[in-house]
């Protein structure tokens, strides 16, 4: 039939359209004008899911496995404390009671604490479609219900192509009505997978330590021993603001240290071989982890995979039987500090990251420049020239070939 109703002279439209209403809005205005034409909607499902995973993951702190297997009916809300949550699996570390590892994931005891957006973000995937999992691998209604994929989650690996096929919508869409200024710039860093959300979570906390303030319970299950430091027990109420934001400053730091020791960072000093031991340990062990209750701050507190202080072109593995500085809170203190403002060169506790390097670089050639000074008076002259030694030495141990 087509030619002779092309040849009719009769308006067509070029496609088949929902009845769906458009209610999403843009600044105060309906995000498009026309209707959703049948061969787009399954499109701008897809572009759909991938936006809720980027909420989930994002705003959730989630691993990958873990929001990619959440299932229909995973959120709860608590209407006396307005608390949101959601349960799931998890992958890391689930075992039977023998100790094998089960490939299917194991259900959490804790829920994941989350913010409106994220429970939002949940309820539009569970109108989305009808399906178990939230982010299905197959998303048409009818297609493949022979297919292997049907029932399926999405896979990690197709991840970071949905999210380029998410920010090249956005683009285009961005162009399309005049708002060039937000489309989304090209990532320096390359394609963007959900790992990256966490840390980017972990950022925005702590540089808005109350902007996202479900975000920073998940991330910030080890912030509450800073409290227990820092001000007074963790009954006290809402944990102090500075500590928190510090806390979570270190956790940040914590991933960083392990995403470069992954990436080939060079460690050098006497606590080399601890400080890689313990930024490997930690990582496993506290990355994600809930806080369920205060003796589990106070044991994340004392726990020595995280008696670690980078300081000025140094950094400091504590371990209070070796330091040589003035401990803060007194000797046998399990929650004692070392006092870097008081580092003795000698310390065993000494570890040197290449970031710490490069400062040193920069120390030595600070002076470098004052020993060119000739007016400079002589005592001054021969502690800059023994501090130079010093630094050229630990420069040549760093750098030299194992
Ligand atoms: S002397 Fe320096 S390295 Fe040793 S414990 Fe104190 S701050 Fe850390």
């Amino acid at each position: 039939m087509r030619e002779p109703v092309e040849h009719s002279g009769l308006p067509i439209a070029p496609d088949a359209y929902l009845d769906t209403p458009i209610t999403g809005q843009v600044d105060g205005r309906p995000w498009r004008t026309t209707r959703i034409g049948f061969t787009e909607a399954l499109d701008l499902a897809i572009l759909l899911r991938t936006a809720c995973l980027i909420v989930v993951s994002y705003l959730s702190g989630m691993r990958t496995g873990e929001v990619l297997n959440l299932e229909r009916g995973c959120l709860s809300h608590n209407p006396a404390t307005g608390i949101w949550s959601i349960t799931g699996k998890k992958f890391k570390g689930a075992r039977d009671e023998h100790g094998n590892k089960i490939p299917e994931g194991q259900f959490r005891d804790d829920p994941w604490v989350i913010v409106a957006q994220t429970a939002h973000a949940v309820t539009v995937l569970e109108r989305l479609h009808y399906q178990r999992l939230l982010f299905p691998a197959e998303m048409h209604p009818h297609r493949g219900t022979h297919s292997t994929r049907r029932g399926r989650a999405r896979h990690a690996r197709g991840i970071p192509y949905d999210i380029a096929a998410f920010l090249a919508w956005v683009k285009d869409y961005c162009i399309a009505t005049g708002r060039d200024h937000e489309a989304i710039p090209p990532d320096p860093h390359g394609a963007i997978g959900t790992a990256r959300f966490r840390r980017t979570l972990a950022w925005h906390i702590v540089r808005k330590p109350r902007g996202l303030i479900a975000g920073a319970i998940q991330y910030g299950h080890l912030h509450v021993q800073m409290t227990l430091g820092y001000s007074g027990s963790y009954d006290s109420g809402f944990p102090d603001e500075h500590a928190y934001e510090d806390w979570l400053f270190r956790l940040e730091r914590l991933a960083e240290d392990h995403e470069r020791l992954t990436a080939g960072e060079h460690i050098s000093g006497p606590a080399a071989a601890t400080y890689i031991h313990r930024i490997n340990q930690a990582h496993h062990t506290f990355a994600g982890r809930v806080l369920t209750s205060t003796s589990h701050a106070h044991d994340m507190l004392t726990n020595p995979l995280l008696q670690i202080y980078p300081g000025r072109a140094m950094t400091c593995v504590f371990d209070q039987a070796k330091a040589l500085c003035q401990l803060r809170s007194g000797e046998g203190d399990v929650r004692a500090t070392p006092d870097q403002d008081d580092c003795r060169p000698t310390c065993r506790n000494l570890a040197y990251t290449d970031r710490d390097i490069a400062a040193l670089h920069q120390q030595a050639t600070e002076l470098e420049s004052l020993l060119g000074d000739f007016l400079a008076p002589s005592p001054r002259h021969q502690r800059a020239r023994a501090e130079l030694d010093r630094l050229h030495a630990l420069i040549r141990n760093h750098t030299r070939k194992p």
